[in-house]
């Protein structure tokens, strides 16, 4: 079934509307019933038609309808309609989970003697896509350093069908020159696909930066309340409707409840985004001048190695930033668990902040050779920036960090007296 066609959801939406205004009303309305005001969350697995000859329509894309939930369900299509008309595409198509998305877009693009460039710090699970199963499928995988980008513009001028990207990281936040990058991908044909879910389309929108597919694990920032998993893919028609076709056979498809959940979440999408880009420069300059941090990540420092790109090509910094501690891996371990305003969990990009060492969590698949090679100090803390109040949040890293050398002392000793 092509999906185009079968794109018709009325949105009240002009082309000037702003981000907070898409964020709300973008995708809202066509499936509305007897005057609800919120898109209902369509349960049935089929849908019933008395016109046998419309019904085949439907069915081959030539009329509008959905035929399947596997394919195409109302409730789904209107969450893929909003990050559609706030990523700026042609079309989209969503999937069970971000990483649904980026194995289902993967496997579409790729095949056996195919080659496709990459990064060595893309999402721990996008690196396993790389470096476990596509090459028991014969694609040649060639991961470069992120912040090289001649040596990734190298890599791309020898051939590839598809360049992917992440930017910003995880979870150093190193930042992907996104317009310099697809232009050399173009150069050979390469599909660029970048992988949007740390800056949001709030900060980035990678398709008016030349890439030709946008990908989010609509989990983080995009529901924003840690409560339902998705992904989705924005760019040109005819390559989502590739993916889409991929995804509909294969069946990674996305829940119409969690879909309920993402569209709930996402109407918030600007306010939360604002928040956590403002509060996230506030935290990353206090734990710079802590005298107990050894090392801040965040884009939005001066210091930061790419700060000129990401401002060059974000509208915000992100809500993501990681910081080192004096003490390294034991000094984290003491002191995560002395923060109060903070799950200490595997997710990020929710409303509440979320907390956890690198190695627990972006890189749990990862050996520890392979974090020291892409640079990430062992006892890395991520920080997924809530909407809290920002002084709030800095109190509570202050009197975590006035504990840590009592603590780590005491630690210490226990250790021996246990030892020995
Ligand atoms: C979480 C994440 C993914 C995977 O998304 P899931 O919804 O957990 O499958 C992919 N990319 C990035 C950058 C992520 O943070």
């Amino acid at each position: 079934m092509r999906i185009h066609e079968n794109n018709n959801v009325n949105t009240p939406l002009h082309e000037s509307d702003r981000m907070s205004t898409r964020s709300v009303w973008a995708g809202e309305g066509e499936y509305l019933v007897q005057g609800a005001t919120q898109t209902p969350v369509v349960h049935s697995v089929s849908y019933g038609y008395d016109d046998l000859n419309y019904w085949h329509e439907v069915a081959q894309g030539k009329a509008f309808g959905h035929i399947y939930s596997r394919n195409t369900n109302p409730t789904v299509k209107v969450f893929e309609e909003k990050v559609r008309l706030l990523e700026k595409g042609e079309a989209a198509t969503s999937f069970s989970t971000g990483m649904a998305a980026i194995s289902n877009t993967l496997f579409t693009l790729l095949a056996p003697g195919k080659r496709v460039v990459s990064i060595k710090d893309t999402y721990g699970g996008t690196n396993k896509i790389f470096t476990e199963f596509l090459p028991q499928f014969n694609v040649d995988v060639t991961l470069c350093d992120t912040t090289d980008y001649e040596a990734i513009e190298k890599e791309v001028a020898k051939g590839c069908q598809v360049l992917y990207l992440e930017t910003p990281t995880n979870p150093t936040v190193k930042i992907m020159d996104i317009a310099r990058l697809a232009q050399a991908g173009h150069e050979v044909g390469a599909t660029v696909v970048v992988d949007n879910t740390f800056a949001t389309p709030i900060n980035q929108n990678p398709l008016t930066l030349g890439a030709d597919l946008v990908i989010h694990s609509a989990t983080k920032f995009l529901g924003g309340h840690a409560d339902a998993l998705g992904g989705v893919i924005v760019g040109g028609e005819a390559l989502v409707e590739r993916v889409y076709h991929y995804r509909e056979i294969n069946g990674a498809t996305l829940d119409p409840h969690a879909a309920y959940l993402l569209l709930r979440g996402m109407k918030t999408l600007q306010l939360r985004i604002e928040r956590q880009n403002e509060s996230a420069m506030k935290i990353a300059r206090f734990l710079k001048d802590h005298p107990s941090v050894t090392d801040v990540y965040y884009p939005g420092l001066e210091t930061h190695i790419h700060h000129d790109v990401a401002t060059k090509q974000m509208n915000g910094y992100g809500g993501m930033l990681s910081f080192a501690l004096k003490g390294g891996l034991e000094a984290t371990k003491q002191y995560l668990p002395l923060l109060r305003l903070a799950h200490l969990a595997a997710n990020l990009g929710a409303v509440e902040t979320v907390a956890g060492p690198a190695r627990t969590t972006s890189h749990v698949e990862c050996t520890r050779e392979e974090m020291q090679a892409v640079g990430i100090p062992e006892g890395l803390i991520r920080y997924s920036v809530g909407i809290e109040d920002a002084e709030d949040l800095i109190a509570d890293l202050k009197q975590a960090l006035d504990q840590l050398p009592l603590q780590l002392k005491e630690k210490t000793n226990e250790t021996s007296v246990a030892e020995s």
